[in-house]
């Protein structure tokens, strides 16, 4: 047996080496911690047990059984592997029921499963678009979406943060038809837990007769009565968003509240269709586990019955509850009314510490650092989900009061 060479640091490793150590000393420095067992409110992590106030499985089916059996049974008969892309020899009657099953929950002709959120946002965007194209874009949306814009080559038209009339003005410079152009947002901001003004945007984009797309990771299956997403919510409190959504390309990913894995867009026939012709990462992806396709189809029959209803109902009971005991405490959260009700801490080293003092007493909180917020906006992303009870909730609004009182100093 030879023994292997001594390695010796390469170009490569040095260069990271003094990048790493940059960002270890502006607290930008990033690390996992472990979990044991399944994901939920409780959580053992790094072989301690904490409540997990971080988890984007708003309404508690990443480890529900059914979904667990769901798989097994799936996998069982149509085995683990996809075994090729969907185009070649990879597309099973999970997936095709699951796509079925998913366009009509949202009203859409037609939905397309992709094996990730980022892989639908990036594939779809540079699907749709062209270097003599326009997308207009908020500030805020998911990095999946910038960087799908990005690599369509189109003009990437930045507006601010949910400004309807910047938009109103971005959409008034477009030159249809000689250019297309799209106009794109996350329905729910991932880290500002706001959501998008769907109603103006739709109108704007009616009227310039530009497509809107919009990206509900957060919202599908937690947000409106029937789970439907931010669209359902906004049209719940008489909202005109046209025919069927208004919406022309909906994506969403089956990860967050369906507590699964994998991602779709939902929209026409022509659309799919033409995905189904020039979304690369789709026709040159591997296609998904069957069997995480029929878990996500059991997730969407919980999130479509009454007891679907009654765990949204928890959510935003634990939402108020927590917004409320907030206020109590004189805590000053963000302006949201999503399970995401993030706390703006401003720079990272307090963030980090409010994070690293709450989880030595047993709750989880991921401090949020740029470039994922702003810069000078670091945070605590804290989630609410249907798992959490009152008593939980209630630990958690007084530790994070004596956290900040710690950190930071007096609360108002
Ligand atoms: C999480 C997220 C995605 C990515 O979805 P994955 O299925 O996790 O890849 C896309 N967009 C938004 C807004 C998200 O929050």
């Amino acid at each position: 047996m030879n023994a292997p060479l001594p390695r010796l640091q390469s170009a490569l490793d040095q260069r990271l080496r003094a990048q790493l150590e940059q960002l270890r000393a502006a607290d930008l420095y990033r690390q996992r911690r472990a979990i044991t067992g399944s994901h939920g409110a409780q959580i053992e992590v790094d072989g301690q047990r904490c409540l997990n106030f971080c988890s984007n499985d708003y309404l508690g089916l990443a480890a529900d059984p059914r979904l667990a059996q769901a798989l097994a049974r799936a996998a069982a008969d149509d085995g683990v592997g996809s075994g090729a892309s969907a185009l070649v020899s990879g597309h099973n009657r999970e997936h095709r029921a699951l796509e079925d099953e998913l366009a009509d929950f949202l009203g859409c002709a037609r939905a397309l499963l992709f094996s990730s959120g980022w892989a639908v946002n990036v594939g779809v965007l540079r699907a749709l678009l062209g270097k003599d194209d326009v997308l207009i874009a908020d500030e805020l949306n998911h990095a999946s979406l910038i960087d799908g814009g990005r690599l369509s080559g189109a003009r990437y038209q930045r507006i601010a943060h949910a400004d309807v009339s910047a938009f109103a003005a971005a959409l008034a410079r477009t030159r249809a038809p000689e250019s297309h152009a799209l106009l794109v947002t996350d329905g729910v901001f991932s880290m500002d837990g706001d959501l998008a003004p769907l109603p103006e945007l739709a109108a704007l984009c009616r009227a310039q007769q530009v497509p809107l797309m919009v990206d509900d990771a957060h919202g599908f299956g937690v947000l409106g009565a029937r789970g439907q997403g931010s669209i359902e919510q906004w049209r719940a409190q008489g909202f005109d968003l046209g025919a069927n959504f208004a919406i022309d390309v909906h994506t969403a990913t089956l990860g967050k509240s369906l507590g699964c894995a994998g991602a779709f867009v939902a929209g026409s026939d022509e659309l799919i269709e033409f995905l189904i012709q020039r979304a690369r990462s789709w026709v040159f992806s591997t296609a998904p586990p069957p069997a995480v396709a029929a878990a996500a189809r059991a997730a969407l029959r919980i999130v479509r019955s009454d007891e679907g209803a009654a765990r949204r109902a928890r959510v935003a009971a634990n939402i108020a509850r927590f917004r409320a005991g907030c206020r109590a405490h004189g805590i000053d959260l963000m302006a949201s009314t999503t399970p995401i009700q993030p706390l703006v801490v401003g720079r990272e080293a307090p963030a980090l510490a409010i994070s690293k003092r709450l989880f030595e007493q047993g709750f989880w909180i991921a401090a949020i650092r740029p470039p994922t917020v702003p810069k000078g906006t670091a945070r605590l992303r804290i989630t609410l989900t249907a798992e959490h009870s009152d008593v939980q909730v209630d630990a958690l609004v007084e530790a994070l009061a004596r956290a900040w009182r710690a950190e930071v100093g007096e609360v108002k």
